[in-house]
């Protein structure tokens, strides 16, 4: 069962057509929101980042958020997703291929449940990871449907057996392909500040307020990619890998190649979140 528009009908039954505008210019927006013992996570942040985003590329969202809300909860009940995550994209519609936007094009909300349990191997152990160019576009804050320079990046990590890919623009640490990047250094905490070079990611947010509600000082800065093996710690959060350790980076272990404390204190927060929610 998937949600096609405004209802809710078998996947087989849904129909794109090969002139949506989502498959041909990647004109759209999309939302990973966390299912957890059957309810959704942060359920209001997402809607009100896709709103944000449908309004940065100037995209009519087709009915309320309410509805929109009511619908997915259906959604997870009918499916009976308990662990997973809700896939929500929404494209400008269909119309004779033309770069400008259609008049009369009604932009198709789909979504649809991807059951998966918590990465809990990589949440003890830690990943590894490698840098990349950043090579993509100016406006990371939209969750656009534009993937290829994630999936490029996602691509060459993948080959070296790492788990994400660190963008590097100009020399800075931006963001991972999918994830956000903090680095801890002396008991204080680094992540790129929310503006159009990254997307701001939910988990972020809470991994910030975390930090805030313990007491750990943050500075919302860059960091040089020469400097990240000065870091005594590393982490990156995303919906579906949480607050995740990262201990290597190209091959060349964080501090003591262990999930530091600070990380540590932020992933016992987040999972009583979890408990509690
Ligand atoms: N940065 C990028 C480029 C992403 O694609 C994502 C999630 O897909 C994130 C950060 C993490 O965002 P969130 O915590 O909202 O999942």
């Amino acid at each position: 069962m998937i949600l096609y528009d405004e209802q809710l009908i078998e996947r087989s039954q849904a129909h794109i057509d090969i002139e949506d505008r989502a498959y041909q210019f990647g004109d759209g927006i999309y939302e990973v929101i966390r299912v957890y013992h059957g309810r959704p996570f942060y359920m209001n942040e997402h809607l009100k980042r896709l709103e944000r985003s449908a309004r940065e590329i100037r995209l009519q969202i087709p009915y309320s958020l309410e509805k929109l809300n009511a619908l997915l909860v259906e959604l997870i009940q009918q499916t009976g997703l308990t662990e997973g995550n809700i896939y929500l994209q929404i494209s400008r519609g269909t119309a004779p291929r033309n770069h400008a936007f259609p008049k009369e094009a009604r932009p198709l909300v789909i979504a649809y449940p991807q059951p998966s349990q918590r990465p809990i191997q990589e949440l003890q152990q830690g990943v590894s990871t490698i840098t990349t160019k950043d090579i993509r576009w100016l406006r990371c804050d939209i969750k656009s449907l534009n993937l290829l320079g994630a999936a490029l990046a996602k691509q060459e990590a993948v080959e070296q057996g790492c788990k994400e890919a660190i963008f590097i623009r100009d020399g800075w640490v931006t963001e991972g392909s999918s994830t956000n990047i903090f680095f801890v250094r002396e008991g204080k905490i680094w992540t790129h500040p929310a503006n159009h070079l990254i997307l701001h990611g939910i988990t972020r947010q809470i991994a910030l307020s975390l930090a805030e509600k313990l007491q750990i000082p943050v500075q919302l800065e860059a960091i040089r990619e020469e400097k990240i093996f000065e870091a005594d710690e590393c982490f990156m959060t995303s919906t579906t890998m949480e607050i995740c350790p990262i201990v290597r980076i190209n091959g060349q272990w964080i501090g003591n190649g262990k999930p530091g404390p600070i990380t540590r204190q932020l992933q016992q927060e987040f999972e009583k979140l979890i408990e509690q929610f």
